[in-house]
């Protein structure tokens, strides 16, 4: 058993933080600091020439590319309004492909004469950076002596400060790019998808009669799970430290089995160090709506209102930033990672997804007259081949060394990619395909005509909590994420995807009206036809059920279970044919990310082995041997036997741990990532097994780490 270790900060110390925010009375509305730190159209309309403000707002409505004339006075602006509010830097924000979010600050000012400085910043510098991307991973897109990179202003994400206590940062959202033009970010892969999926969309809404709307953006509202310890276990824990997830630890004698953490108080620390995160969240324009306790003890979920998908991803990497902060602030430390602690409930990011015109419609909204319907079928059929055809795609988009302690193994959600309808949705396909429903199907499906459509239910069925991709009323929700990952390609995928197939329905409904159809008959035809050859990917059982993984492999689905098993799928022929097809991702592009990923992959397991050893070896290996020899004095042999046996299986796992860890240099690519999967980290598990037992046997004050207990149930 374990004494908990005295906490670092008092309640006394973070409470004053708590009080500096009570002075501001927040129920009264010209107190909200909703969006106060962000270059918004209102702050753009009030600053800028009213010339300059329209024609800029013209060419972000219109998804068109901006004069660059206008950047200068845009700049100068932009910099009056942050020197205002207390920048002295600016910087660009890109997000390189390891997931993260990158920044080179420069000041506005510059020494001018008589020792002054000058305050400037061009157009020239809002549109364009070059920072030294020599190190940022391009899997082979740029050698290094073309060391250049640049960063673009990306308009369409609004500017904002990033305030720290010693002064503020202007930042401005920007993709980033080799100097041949290739993507080597996140973004703007994202952006060329939403542009696809426009452009797909209105084709189809025109054949569908729609001759109003003029774009079509898809949204993104994701759900975020994460962890707050104490920040003094997490500074005693180097495994913590280096690879974000406990390496080793044996499971506390309590976990969530009570099921009296979910959705219960939240404890008054937790909840001050919330209030300060929501609060810079709101400054920052991030909408953010929802908080609650999650399942696991310690861990949390805080969720925005969905934005456009280009806002969203960034506003998502910008909240992540957030709470790590502010939770340092309260003697906290916010862990993103999808697995911190092994038997215990990982966290995921569920990635809500829908596509919305500029009229004001969402397309995965069933309506309430028939017409709404016609689209609703039609789109969500094309969401359905989507899936179907690119399962292993999606799977892919959502692989990290991280993830493959949830998906494949025994927790939410499987590495399987399949659809939940719900169970009145479910019946109209089903009625649809068939021409005749179950007995339970409610009459008005029954009458499935061409002209007489049903209204379909808002919130069809009941919630599955275990489907990796649902429909939930107006929308589908992804939920494969992990908690640290970006939103970027996980939507990029989603956006290229459903582009190709609502193309290849809509191709078939123009033929279908070409010989004289009726639009609604034709929709109805056409989404007969994809749904009897897409439904195999439609599930609404019990996704953890080993019956369904058997009955998935019988149906044909992937079961891509780890991350070495599923990136090959992002080159896969009909990968490349659609992100090329689309103009999204080159195959040059998709083969960078691919080997960037499979590298990451290597490092990160390379990282987790040799800390494991590390830890092992000088911090739990002395303390056994400590408590060993205090036994062998104490005379009693029935322990003593027991602990040398358990310290022989650490010493022997170490052994082969070490041999692994020392791979041939010129081991990489794929074979790399292989070793690291079947040698390494099966090595670490061994180390782990014989590292836990000793735990549960060595006296608690020898023992070197923080235990589970004092990480998980200290608030
Ligand atoms: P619930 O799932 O409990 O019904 P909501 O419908 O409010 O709750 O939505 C849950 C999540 O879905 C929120 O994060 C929200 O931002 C997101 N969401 C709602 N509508 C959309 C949409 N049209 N596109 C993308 N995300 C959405
Ligand atoms: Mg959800």
């Amino acid at each position: 058993m374990t004494r908990i270790r005295q906490q670092n900060v008092t309640a006394a110390q973070w409470s004053s933080n708590g009080e500096a925010l009570g002075a501001i009375d927040l129920t009264q509305p010209e107190n909200d600091p909703f969006a106060t730190s962000v270059f918004s159209v209102a702050v753009q309309r009030e600053r800028l020439p009213s010339n300059v403000f329209e024609k800029l707002q013209a060419a972000l409505d219109g998804g068109g590319t901006l004069d660059p004339a206008l950047a200068d006075a845009v700049a100068t602006a932009m910099k009056d309004w942050a020197l205002e509010k207390g920048a002295t830097h600016f910087t660009h924000m890109f997000q390189p492909l390891t997931g993260s979010t990158a920044e080179k600050h420069d000041s506005f000012f510059s020494p001018a004469e008589e020792g002054r400085a000058l305050a400037g910043f061009t157009g020239k510098e809002l549109i364009q950076g070059e920072p030294d991307a020599s190190s940022f991973p391009t899997g082979g897109v740029r050698a290094t002596f073309e060391a250049r990179g640049y960063t673009a202003w990306d308009p369409t994400s609004p500017a904002f400060i990033l305030e720290n206590p010693n002064g503020a940062l202007l930042c401005i959202p920007t993709a980033f790019a080799s100097w041949t033009g290739e993507a080597l970010d996140a973004k703007i892969p994202l952006l060329r998808s939403m542009d696809a999926l426009s452009r797909s969309a209105i084709k189809a809404l025109r054949l569908l009669g729609d001759e109003d709307s003029k774009r079509v953006f898809t949204t993104v509202g994701p759900e975020q799970e994460y962890f707050l310890i104490d920040e003094q276990y997490f500074f005693e824990r180097p495994d913590l430290i280096y690879t974000g997830r406990t390496l080793l630890g044996a499971k506390p004698p309590k976990g969530h089995e009570l099921d009296d953490h979910y959705f219960g108080s939240i404890p008054e620390r937790i909840l001050a160090c919330m209030l300060e995160s929501e609060l810079e969240m709101r400054k920052l324009g991030i909408p953010v709506k929802t908080r609650h306790n999650e399942v696991a003890p310690n861990q949390y979920e805080i969720a925005p209102v969905f934005e456009n998908s280009n806002v969203g991803s960034d506003h998502q990497q910008l909240m992540m930033q957030v709470m790590e902060s502010v939770a340092r602030r309260y003697g906290l430390v916010c862990l993103l990672h999808e697995k911190p602690f092994a038997g215990v409930n990982g966290s995921g990011k569920h990635n809500n997804w829908s596509m919305g015109t500029d009229t004001g419609t969402n397309l995965l909204d069933p309506g309430d007259t028939p017409a709404d319907n016609v689209h609703f079928l039609f789109f969500c059929a094309a969401v359905i081949q989507a899936v179907n055809k690119h399962q292993g795609l999606l799977r892919a988009s959502v692989a990290n060394i991280g993830q493959d302690h949830r998906l494949g193994a025994n927790e939410a959600p499987p590495a399987i990619i399949s659809i939940f309808l719900g169970a009145e949705l479910n019946k109209v396909f089903e009625a649809i395909a068939t021409g005749s429903g179950d007995p339970h199907t409610p009459a008005s499906f029954l009458e499935l005509g061409a002209t007489v459509l049903p209204k379909l239910p808002m919130h069809g069925g009941d919630r599955n909590r275990t489907s990796p991709f649902a429909f939930t009323g107006n929308k589908f929700e992804f939920r494969a994420l992990g908690s640290s990952m970006s939103l970027a390609f996980p939507n990029t995928v989603l956006n290229t995807i459903a582009a190709e197939a609502i193309d290849e329905l809509a191709d078939q409904l123009a033929a279908k009206k070409d010989d004289g159809m009726d639009t609604a008959e034709a929709v109805i035809e056409v989404v007969k036809d994809s749904y009897l050859a897409n439904r195999q990917i439609c599930f609404d059982g019990d996704n953890y059920a080993e019956e369904w993984h058997a009955e998935a492999e019988q149906r044909g689905l992937k079961n891509l279970r780890t991350s070495p098993d599923a990136l090959p799928e992002v080159l896969s022929e009909q990968s490349v044919k659609a992100f090329g097809d689309y103009d999204v991702l080159s195959e040059r592009e998709l083969e960078s990310r691919y080997e960037v990923w499979l590298e990451q992959y290597a490092l990160r397991a390379n990282i987790e082995a040799e800390t494991t050893f590390s830890i092992a070896k000088t911090m739990i290996l002395p303390a056994a041997l400590r408590y060993l020899a205090l036994i062998a004095e104490s005379g009693v042999s029935a322990i003593e036997g027991e602990l040398r046996g358990l310290v022989d299986e650490l010493v022997g796992a170490l052994g082969e741990l070490e041999a692994a860890n020392a791979y041939p240099e010129d081991l990489e690519g794929m074979e790399l990532a292989i070793h690291a999967r079947d040698k390494q980290l099966a090595a670490m598990a061994q180390v782990r097994e014989a590292a836990d037992k000793l735990e549960r046997v060595v006296s608690d004050d020898l023992w070197p780490l923080p235990k589970y207990e004092e990480m998980l149930f200290i608030k």
